[in-house]
């Protein structure tokens, strides 16, 4: 594994939510927020907590919104240098409100907020070129600037024997902006693809699972994780070997963002040098822990942290 940070482009978000549950915002609400939030941001701060070296690129406003995410990220030890600051569109925002089955609406205001200006500046090429890791997310394919950007920071990363992965987390909301060819660049590049429930047979374009983990070993992809919410997760490898680990029992508080804890610290442990085993173990702790917290990113945290709640919490069996 090369050194220097590993990196994320993407949305940099306020997120605000109904403090109750039902179907969407047609009346008014009782609204809680904002918390700092967008998937790329919460993926690399859990980095950042986990000790690894992490860099974040994106854009926000010059307003509040745009503050407590840069004053979190900056606290957390997440080098914000690639992140541009405009003067002329407000810091991204996202609605959540959950559905009493567990599903969520949401309402972005992504494209036309400063999230949806992210360019290739000249600070994101220097981050490019030092880092040692690169990781894409389906949620920020509808953000024109990112093509360039990954397609540029896959090129430093692979130069310096990096390497890439991909959560292809495409939202129902987000995925008319998407371009259906660079999905499939992307999961054929990922040394590590980690999807989550359906997302798996959607990037294989099969119905079965483990056709869908043969079809994208075949096609290249280095390792597959799996997320299984409350059901815990898998790991397949391209040697034909598979790793199951049980959910922790969990009160699910707030399921936002624990995709991109889970995703980090797999990925940290494994940039670290862990085994594949102890760093599925760690990410679903990370997961699990995170719906414990309202709010996406109020859920992340260190190894210490991630003892404790491993040495407290039970596992389903
Ligand atoms: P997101 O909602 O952030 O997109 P995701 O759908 O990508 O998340 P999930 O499968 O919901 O990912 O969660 C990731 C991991 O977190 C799971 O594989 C599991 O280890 C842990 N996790 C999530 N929800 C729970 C839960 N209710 N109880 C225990 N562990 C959980
Ligand atoms: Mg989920």
């Amino acid at each position: 594994e090369s050194v220097g940070p590993t990196i994320a482009a993407g949305e940099i978000l306020v997120e605000i939510m109904a403090t109750d549950r039902g179907l969407g915002f047609l009346e008014p609400l009782a609204l809680v927020g904002p918390y700092p939030s967008g998937a790329p941001a919460i993926f690399i701060d859990q980095v950042a907590r986990l000790g690894g070296g992490a860099g974040l690129i994106g854009c926000v406003g010059r307003d509040d919104f745009g503050t407590i995410n840069l004053e979190r990220l900056r606290r957390d030890g997440v080098d914000v240098s690639a992140v541009a600051v405009s003067d002329r569109y407000p810091t991204g925002s996202a609605f959540v409100r959950y559905r009493p089955d567990g599903g969520r609406d949401f309402v972005y205001n992504i494209a036309e907020s400063a999230a949806g200006q992210i360019r290739l500046t000249a600070e994101v090429r220097q981050l490019a070129d030092r880092a040692g890791h690169l990781h894409v997310m389906g949620s920020t394919l509808s953000v024109a600037g990112l093509k360039e950007i990954v397609a540029y920071a896959t090129k430093a990363v692979r130069a310096r024997g990096g390497s890439t992965s991909f959560d292809p987390n495409v939202r129902k909301e987000l995925i008319d902006g998407a371009d259906g060819g660079q999905f499939s660049a992307l999961v054929d590049d990922a040394d590590l693809l980690l999807p989550s429930g359906e997302e798996l047979l959607t990037a294989a374009g099969v119905d079965d699972e483990c056709q869908a983990v043969r079809a994208l070993l075949a096609r290249g992809v280095g390792e597959i994780v799996l997320k299984r919410g409350a059901a815990g997760s898998s790991r397949f490898a391209a040697d034909g070997s598979r790793i199951d680990c049980a959910g922790f029992l969990v009160e699910e508080v707030d399921p936002t963002g624990a995709g991109d804890c889970f995703g980090a610290t797999y990925l940290t442990c494994r940039r670290k040098g862990m085994e594949p085993g102890k760093a599925l173990f760690y990410a679903n702790a990370a997961g699990a822990r995170n719906v414990t917290r309202r709010g996406p990113m109020e859920g992340v945290a260190g190894f210490d942290v991630l003892d404790g709640f491993i040495a407290g919490t039970a596992r389903a069996t």
